[in-house]
């Protein structure tokens, strides 16, 4: 039996000039996830990528690696067969013949992509349907909420059988929408932002700050491990980890305490736009959400962001610390970001932060500071480390 998964595009399908540089990425980014799978033959036609398996290999995991890539929204397993009725019948028996013989009702419905195929697609799912209620007589057919539904695809090169298609991971394909830094801490938040705008295109450079002594060998670790576990829809990274210890100590002997974490952040943003410059990249990315903590409320982030002349994006401003969760368990990061390992900001954070921190104030206290130094030797010894 000829497997294969079949991925159907999702928004890709609405662009318009543009659109086979959308499928080709889309086939890139396929090629790569199912490469660590196995060995497959990838390719697209008529509003779906193609993958068939070149040698023997897990095609559940390869599935669940299918997934995984941004651009698909449906994902499914199905037989290849000739575009003959009766072979078309004889797959199906012989490839559903488990899910058949677990279920009482069933219903065939049939696409035909390849118009010169001689029956309808009405035609063809009754006569399915009719031959295999005689194969299998415990089943009756029922066309409003059948226990299973078996799909016939009638394409260019062959006709297809499935079941029913899993969600595909939806967004566009990695790469289209260019390059972002994002600034990933140790946290819940960074992560999902992350996730979030690789979803509609993003390739991401991540950045991470740490106040080793202040802060543990195994914060570093944790970052990578997120990172590494973003990489399943992402593609490989290289995690920018930027020593960010000597400002935050200037910081806090230099400036008042309340303004501290504003001003801690502002140097993230300053060395995390130096690093997107060097890199091409058309943003930044935060895990920021209104009114979480201190350094989130509006006029915190505001000035935050005064000292970037790089658009900053923040997928998460407006969500629930609950939907935040809920997302990094779906996509895989909230166990890791639960380690109980302390990030520079928490151990720099003043008791009393200011929530309402004025612009001219900041820059009153940063004079104190020898900020392009700072910045320059916090990028100097920077160290990339893949993942
Ligand atoms: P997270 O859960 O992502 O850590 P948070 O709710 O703890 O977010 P903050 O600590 O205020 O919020 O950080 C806001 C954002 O600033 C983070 O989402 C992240 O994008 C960035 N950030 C904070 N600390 C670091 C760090 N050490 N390295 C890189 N980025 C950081
Ligand atoms: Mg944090």
């Amino acid at each position: 039996m000829n497997d294969i998964i079949l991925l159907k595009q999702g928004e890709i399908i609405l662009k318009g000039l543009n659109r086979r540089e959308f499928e080709n990425k889309l086939l890139d980014n396929v090629r790569r996830r199912l490469g660590q799978v196995g060995c497959f033959k990838v390719y697209a036609m008529q509003s779906t990528v193609y993958a068939e398996p070149q040698e023997d290999v897990d095609m559940e995991a390869a599935l669940e690696a299918a997934r995984t890539v941004f651009g698909a929204l449906s994902v499914v397993r199905a037989a290849a067969c000739e575009k003959d009725k009766d072979k078309i019948i004889e797959t199906v028996a012989a490839y559903l013949g488990d899910e058949i013989n677990s279920v009482q009702t069933f219903k065939v419905e049939s696409k035909r992509a390849d118009k010169r195929f001689p029956m309808s697609s009405i035609e063809l799912s009754r006569y399915v349907g009719g031959e295999i209620h005689n194969r299998f007589p415990h089943l009756k057919p029922d066309m409003h909420t059948p226990q299973l539904v078996i799909n016939i695809e009638i394409r260019d090169l062959a006709a297809y059988v499935h079941g029913p298609a899993t969600k595909g991971a939806g967004g566009l394909p990695v790469g289209t929408g260019g390059r972002m830094v994002t600034l990933l801490s140790g946290g819940i938040d960074s992560p999902v932002a992350s996730y979030m705008m690789a979803k509609r295109g993003i390739q991401l450079i991540p950045v991470h700050f740490y106040s080793h002594p202040y802060t543990s060998v195994k914060a570093k670790d944790k970052v990578l491990s997120l990172a590494q576990e973003l990489t399943k829809y992402c593609g490989r990274l290289k995690v920018e980890l930027v020593p960010f210890t000597r400002i935050s100590e200037e910081i806090r002997e230099k400036c008042p305490e309340g303004l501290i974490t504003v001003i801690m952040r502002r140097f993230m943003m300053r060395i995390a736009e130096r690093i997107a410059q060097d890199n091409d990249c058309v943003g930044l990315i935060t895990g920021d959400n209104l009114g979480q903590v201190a350094s989130q409320t509006a006029q915190a982030i505001a000035v935050a962001e005064k000292c970037v002349d790089m658009p900053v994006f923040r997928p998460l401003i407006a969500f629930d610390k609950r939907e935040i969760v809920d997302m990094a368990r779906d996509i895989g990061t909230f166990e890791t970001s639960i380690l109980p390992f302390e990030d520079c900001c928490t151990v720099f954070t003043p008791k009393r932060p200011r929530t309402r921190p004025k612009q001219d104030e900041v820059t009153l206290a940063e004079s104190k500071l020898d900020i392009e130094n700072l910045v320059e030797e916090a990028l100097n010894n920077r160290e990339r480390v893949p993942s």
